[in-house]
């Protein structure tokens, strides 16, 4: 029996085991997916004894996704970007290959929502992990631009220098955002607190897409406040959640799931998992 987990801490109500359980049975695949949660200064002792037992791969969550950037023996070409690891592989040959799948998880989602990206304006909400992981692939995609606002602007002006050589990318504060978006994704962590990040109602008009990367059972508060001014297309980051995982199960086991059914069964049981 093949053995993966997901490192986080708090852990317990990953959605990975669910979703990679499912994928396994519907592949034929024979493994067994669980979960661990090291203290917050023990991970790095946690990675190791999990490969010495044999361990063939494991994602990680928050907290230690850029621990684990240091902790891996050859990095991705996305995840040297991301600056942060959340999928890991045990090669043959026994060398650790970091990755971060979550970037092309966003991608695959919009995309099979019908959301185009190419020629298109959009506002990333957010300077964080996510929006660090997201910025490749969506540069990647060829926006006309791509602006984004942070509460600490100093964070957006940072990533903005650091990815520009993949596209149109800029800095700006909430306070002067102008102009008319096609899409909106919110990578704020303001959600988990059923806050709002400072966004003016006036970006919100009738043909622009809404993303935001948490999800839950009801509408997020971003999602909720964009509905009440007028969006009539949104999206929460379920489909991103299940789309990363596909991706990080494909790096393990060479073989793509299919990922509309398994959206579907995680959304009907969310609230009990
Ligand atoms: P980080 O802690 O790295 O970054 C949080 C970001 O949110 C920062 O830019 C921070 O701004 C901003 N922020 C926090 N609170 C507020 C607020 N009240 N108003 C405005 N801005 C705020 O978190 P991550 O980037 O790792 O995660 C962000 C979100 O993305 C989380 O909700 C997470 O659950 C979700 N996520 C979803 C995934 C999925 O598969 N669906 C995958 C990865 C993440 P500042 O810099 O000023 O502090």
């Amino acid at each position: 029996m093949d053995h993966y987990l997901v490192f986080g801490h708090p852990v317990r109500h990953s959605k990975s085991p669910f979703i990679h359980t499912l994928f396994a049975r519907q592949t034929q695949q024979t493994l067994e997916y669980g979960l661990a949660e090291p203290a917050i200064d023990g991970f790095a002792a946690a990675l190791q004894h999990f490969f010495a037992q044999g361990g063939k791969g494991c994602n990680v969550t928050v907290p230690f996704k850029e621990q684990a950037f240091t902790l891996v023996d050859q990095l991705s070409p996305r995840a040297k970007r991301a600056g942060a690891v959340n999928t890991i592989k045990l090669t043959d040959d026994g060398v650790l290959l970091g990755d971060n799948t979550d970037g092309a998880g966003l991608v695959a989602d919009l995309t099979s929502h019908g959301v185009t990206l190419t020629g298109q304006r959009i506002l990333l909400l957010g300077a964080g992990g996510a929006a660090r992981g997201a910025l490749a692939p969506l540069l990647a995609e060829q926006p006309t631009e791509l602006v984004i606002a942070n509460r600490t602007h100093s964070k957006a002006e940072q990533l903005a220098a650091e990815f520009h050589d993949l596209g149109t990318v800029s800095a700006c504060s909430y306070e002067q955002l102008t102009g008319t978006f096609d899409l909106i994704i919110n990578s704020t962590s303001a959600s988990l607190q059923g806050e709002l990040p400072p966004l003016a109602a006036t970006l919100i008009h009738a043909d622009i897409a809404i993303y935001d990367m948490m999800y839950g059972a009801t509408d997020t508060a971003f999602i909720g406040w964009a509905k009440q001014h007028g969006a009539r297309r949104t999206m929460d980051g379920l489909g991103m959640l299940v789309e990363q995982a596909a991706e990080a199960f494909t790096i393990w086991r060479g073989i793509r799931p299919g990922t509309k059914q398994v959206l579907r069964e995680l959304k009907r049981n969310l609230g009990s998992i």
